[in-house]
């Protein structure tokens, strides 16, 4: 798909509108945006995709009341970086090498097909970056997003 010079502030803020029906009265959203951001080279469409990934698995983290959304975005001279952290129920220490595994999923049939992390990882693999996780049962937990600031040949 189409690639171009990307503000990631601005690709998040996206996201949230299309993820507000999802997420709405169930999260509060904290932006700690980074000024000043170099743009990242990119398909805006599969950021999107995988943001919207995260941030819906975030929604479905948190219970009913106090369920926080934090994005944070930073660079340095060569990685722009996006955080999405969430104070939800946590990943089991068992299941967090599985997460990104196609189809791997502890959520009831019908509601959750497993696909959305492996995607994500898939596109962001392919932008030459990566995808970690830190999680805490009954904590939280919090994915980071590395974006490459230019390419590998450059
Ligand atoms: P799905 O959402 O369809 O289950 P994903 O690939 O998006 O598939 O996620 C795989 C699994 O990883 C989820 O079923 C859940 O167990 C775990 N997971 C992902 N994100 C979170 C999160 N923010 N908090 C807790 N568990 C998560
Ligand atoms: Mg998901």
């Amino acid at each position: 798909s189409r690639v171009a010079e990307v503000s990631i502030n601005d690709c998040i803020d996206q996201t949230l509108v299309i993820a507000h029906n999802a997420i709405k009265h169930r999260l509060e959203i904290i932006k700690r945006y980074g000024e000043n951001l170099p743009a990242v080279r990119c398909s805006p469409s599969q950021i999107n995709q995988v943001l919207l990934n995260l941030i819906t698995n975030a929604g479905q983290a948190v219970g009913e009341d106090g369920g926080k959304l934090l994005l944070k975005t930073e660079a340095d001279a060569d990685w722009l970086r996006i955080h999405i952290q969430d104070n939800g129920r946590g990943i089991a220490a068992e299941h967090l090498a599985k997460i990104f595994d196609p189809f791997f999923t502890t959520k009831p049939v019908g509601q959750g097909t497993g696909l959305g992390l492996s995607i994500s990882q898939q596109i962001v693999q392919a932008h030459g970056g990566t995808i970690h996780v830190v999680s805490e049962l009954q904590r939280g937990t919090k994915f980071v997003i590395s974006l490459p600031l230019r390419a590998a040949s450059e």
